[in-house]
């Protein structure tokens, strides 16, 4: 793949100025495989001021600790970072202190794996000093240099690797994967923030089953939560697999979407805190879906989440074991309170359960295939399921002499009766109902 014109043109402003200039890292990695580079970064031997004089009102010192310097260009920003040694790591996070250098191989060095240590110039030379092609030709993940020595001063780059192996379905080198293992509890003096990139990136990758599967005792330092799923037999027919190798079967049936990959991978995690057998010898997980619910609010506000991510996931989970009946009212009032896209996301993680499931009970799809195609034909039809689609709205209500919270009241029991299929949504037929006196056994309404 070729750099990009932009790129190119900063790479030429710095050589043209006497400077060393190489793409570096990621876009190198994912150029050299085929796959498209996200952005592009460059390493420069010019000094950071040396490239924010070079380019002048384009440039944005962005880290000028680390070295970085940020280039603005028409086809987006290009990260310019002087050639860099890292300075002893005494805390297992960041270097006490970086130095620069003028050689980019000691600057390729300090990175993480041999496949993100490459760099290319505008000449398409490759410069390589730790065989990152052949590992990339290969799909094989290894360490630059020591790997404990690596992960003691970085354990980020710990879950960096399980990233990778699951984002590109790489294999890890056995000497770099007995290494993250040993040094694994180093996760605990990262910040939440950092675990919680890394992990949202490895969670969508397609090999994502089998890196957790592989290391969930990596995963369980920061959520312990997981190894209580390992090996717990369910004692149950409708289930072949244990509570970890059903969830890992159904997020391997899941699309590989954020959202949909950490709901099913959390649906189960209070399972084991809800065994109880009976006297048959069945074992049954009453209420799991409030107890998983619970843990999964707590595990994701560890990580510290987004409010909107986290409260998204926790409901789907708390949903995930919800029949959902096949009729139009029941598809309605699923749609009231999930929404559009919830709901379907709804289902596909109800179909990535059931998929996990055994084989004799998989019939659940058809089911599933029916709520999909009444959901398909009620948005097809335009059906009414929240307050903004109503055929009257808050003036009309004032209109007719409401006031206050009796508004959103008699709004929402109108809603309500019309996802029910109580009363057309109709403006006349509603504005009859509310002037209408009330039934005996009709519903309260305030005024
Ligand atoms: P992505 O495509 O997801 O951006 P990336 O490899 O570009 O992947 P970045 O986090 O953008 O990852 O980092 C850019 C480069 O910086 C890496 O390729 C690697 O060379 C280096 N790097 C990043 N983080 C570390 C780290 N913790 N330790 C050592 N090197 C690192
Ligand atoms: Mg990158």
């Amino acid at each position: 793949m070729d750099i990009p014109e932009n790129v190119q043109a900063v790479l030429k402003t710095l050589e043209a100025a006497g400077h060393e200039a190489w793409c570096v890292g990621g876009c190198v990695r994912d150029a050299l495989s085929g796959r498209r580079p996200e952005d592009w970064d460059a390493a420069a031997s010019a000094l950071p001021e040396e490239t924010m004089a070079l380019f002048g009102s384009r440039a944005e010192p962005t880290g000028l600790q680390h070295g970085t310097v940020t280039v603005k260009t028409e086809g987006g920003p290009v990260e310019v970072t002087t050639y860099r040694i890292d300075g002893a790591y005494l805390d297992h996070r960041r270097p006490e202190s970086v130095a620069f250098t003028r050689s980019v191989d000691e600057d390729l060095a300090r990175r993480d794996f041999t496949v993100n240590a490459m760099a290319l110039n505008l000449r398409g030379e490759l410069r390589d000093p730790f065989g990152g092609r052949e590992d990339l030709c290969r799909g094989l993940l290894r360490c630059v240099g020591d790997p404990d020595r690596r992960f003691q001063e970085d354990a980020l780059r710990i879950l960096r690797g399980l990233r990778f192996a699951a984002a590109l379905g790489f294999a890890i080198e056995p000497g770099t994967a007995a290494a993250l293992r040993r040094n694994r509890e180093g996760l605990r003096d990262i910040a939440p923030e950092r675990i919680q990139v890394e992990f949202f990136k490895l969670l969508p990758g397609e090999t994502a089953a089998a890196v957790l599967r592989e290391y969930p005792e990596v995963f369980g330092v920061f959520w312990p939560e997981l190894l209580a799923m390992v090996g717990f037999d369910q004692r149950n027919r409708h289930h072949c697999h244990d509570v970890w190798e059903h969830t890992l079967h159904a997020l391997d049936a899941v699309p590989g979407d954020l959202v949909l990959r950490c709901t099913t991978l959390l649906h189960d995690v209070g399972k084991p805190a809800c065994f109880t057998l009976d006297e048959a010898g069945v074992g049954h997980f009453y209420g799991h879906p409030a107890i998983s619910r619970e843990l999964a609010d707590r595990m994701l506000r560890r990580l510290k989440c987004a409010a909107g991510f986290r409260e998204t996931v926790v409901r789907l989970v708390e949903w995930h074991d919800r029949d959902i009946p096949r009729t139009d009212k029941a598809i309605r009032r699923a749609l009231r309170i999930l929404g559009e896209e919830d709901l379907r996301r709804l289902i596909l993680v109800k179909r990535a359960d059931n998929l996990g499931q055994a084989p004799a009970y998989r019939g659940r799809q058809e089911e599933l295939d029916k709520a999909e195609a009444i959901l398909d034909r009620l948005l097809e039809e335009d059906a009414c399921f929240s307050l903004k689609q109503l055929a009257v709205n808050g003036r009309d209500l004032l209109a007719l002499g409401l006031s206050g919270p009796a508004v959103g009241a008699a709004l929402e029991e109108l809603l309500g009766r019309v996802v029910d299929g109580a009363l057309p949504n109709r403006r006349e037929a509603l504005l009859a109902y509310l002037q209408k006196p009330r039934e005996a056994d009709g519903g309260e309404r305030t005024r």
